[in-house]
């Protein structure tokens, strides 16, 4: 015997669905999901050494004979439990969106992971595997703008209900609306978003779980599903939490380039299973080559977010303190802000960061708030977050145009609310950039 270690040493024993041998741990020692980013999931030797995988531009798969046909159709087709042990059809999967699959699922240890075509293909998927006319949805409000016109007006139309619970609202106020939404009949899905866009109020995954637990029992259970694309995966997983299941805009932070759009949904292989089967049916897959894109984002995940939360405090500290500024909604200032004692808390016991997505109120209305964007130099104009580059918007006057003032002030969304994603830019250059622009009015 050798000292190097052998082969299932090196696995951990455990080939990947697709039967492909993956490095997890070393000895006792369970590696990061930021080595594993590398290369989990892919076996150079089944692509000729390549080491980085092709892209697999096929429509369909060969099989090696007419009886391994036949069992790929039985998981395909769902008459056996957990998809297709081969590939079979590009609406189904490919090589690529498989080793994606696998990579994603390793940030939250989720048991399963799907990819999808863009973060609201993920969530109508969802939607779509999981009620039928007359269940309703409980969700946290406000939610993602498209999010909520997929709930109340498409899913309306086919007899969907749904209820809903203020982001911040506390154990009680989650009970009573749960008790009500139980007496209505079916509740098909929990639907959280944290934070909430562009109030940054947190939800108490933990309370709603311990929630749900107390009102509902056995078959009627039904499942907490989140978007967790403000935070995910390195500041907050909602899974650890009592989440069921975890939504992602991929086009956000984990693609984190601007340059491609994609959804992403992890969970327990129960409940992937039951949504694969609706995405192998409306084909809301991604492409291999967004697949591939993907992939190389994974790669430099941590190291992405990391310099833009690090750069995100600096800025955020610098801003508060400008004369221009009435106030930051920023995550990392819960803690010091008199009157979020309760968020705080939940950011607590929630999150390992505060992001690097925040609200900028500037002294004034509109006029100022389109002063201060139209001065900006480095940081650009532009809807989105999440990329390696900076970004600022007026929510008002764009995503929330079309939103009625009475829940404009609701929501807090006001004229003089600007929204900052921070990249990873130089910090003292962004800076600088947003001095000159406060500056400028
Ligand atoms: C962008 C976004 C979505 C929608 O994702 P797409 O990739 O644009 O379809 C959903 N939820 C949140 C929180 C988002 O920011």
């Amino acid at each position: 015997m050798s000292d190097t270690p052998n082969e299932d040493e090196l696995t951990g024993g455990a080939p990947t669905p697709a039967g492909r041998k993956s490095v997890e741990r070393i000895g006792d020692r369970k590696l990061k999901p930021s080595t594993m980013m590398m290369g989990h999931g892919y076996d150079p030797m089944l692509s000729e050494g390549a080491l980085k995988p092709p892209i697999f531009l096929t429509s369909t798969f060969v099989f090696p004979n007419a009886a391994a046909g036949k069992r790929h159709f039985e998981g395909v087709t769902g008459k056996r439990p957990g998809g297709s042990e081969g590939l079979v059809y590009s609406r189904f999967n490919g090589p690529n969106q498989e080793i994606l699959e696998d990579r994603l699922g390793v940030w939250e240890e989720a048991e399963d992971a799907l990819a999808f075509s863009s973060g609201m293909s993920a969530i109508a998927t969802l939607f779509l595997s999981m009620v039928k006319p007359g269940d309703t949805i409980v969700h946290s409000g406000p939610l993602y703008a498209a999010t909520e016109t997929l709930i109340g007006r498409i899913l309306g139309k086919f007899g969907v209900n749904w209820l809903d619970f203020p982001a911040g609202a506390t154990r009680e106020e989650i009970d009573a609306v749960l008790r009500q939404a139980a007496g209505n009949g079916n509740v098909a899905l929990i639907y959280l978003e944290s934070p909430a866009n562009p109030t940054n109020a947190l939800v108490d995954i933990q309370a709603v779980a311990a929630s749900r637990d107390a009102i509902f029992t056995g078959e009627t259970k039904p499942p907490i599903a989140i978007d967790n694309t403000f935070l995910g995966p390195l500041w907050l997983q909602p899974l650890k939490h009592g989440a069921d299941i975890v939504v992602y805009s991929l086009t956000k932070y984990a693609g984190g380039h601007s340059d491609l759009v994609a959804g992403g949904v992890l969970g327990t292989k129960e409940h992937i299973n039951t949504i694969r089967s609706m995405r192998n049916t409306i084909g809301t897959i991604c492409d291999p080559n967004t697949a591939w894109m993907l992939m190389r984002s994974l790669e430099t995940l941590e190291l992405r977010m990391s310099r833009a939360g690090e750069n995100a405090i600096k800025v955020c500290e610098f801003l508060r303190t400008h004369p221009n500024v009435e106030r930051v909604g920023y995550l990392g200032f819960l803690e010091s802000t008199p009157g979020m004692e309760r968020q705080a808390d939940i950011y607590r016991r929630h999150c390992t960061g505060a992001g690097s997505t925040f609200s900028l109120i500037v002294k004034g209305g509109e006029k100022e708030a389109f002063a201060f964007l139209d001065a900006l130099k480095i940081a650009k104009l532009a809807v989105s977050l999440g990329g390696t580059e900076t970004l600022a918007s007026h929510p008002a006057a764009m995503t929330h145009l079309s939103v009625p003032e009475e829940r404009k002030q609701a929501l807090g969304i006001t004229d003089n609310l600007v929204r900052i994603s921070i990249g990873v830019e130089d910090a003292d250059d962004l800076i600088a950039d947003f001095a000159q622009a406060l500056d400028s009015f």
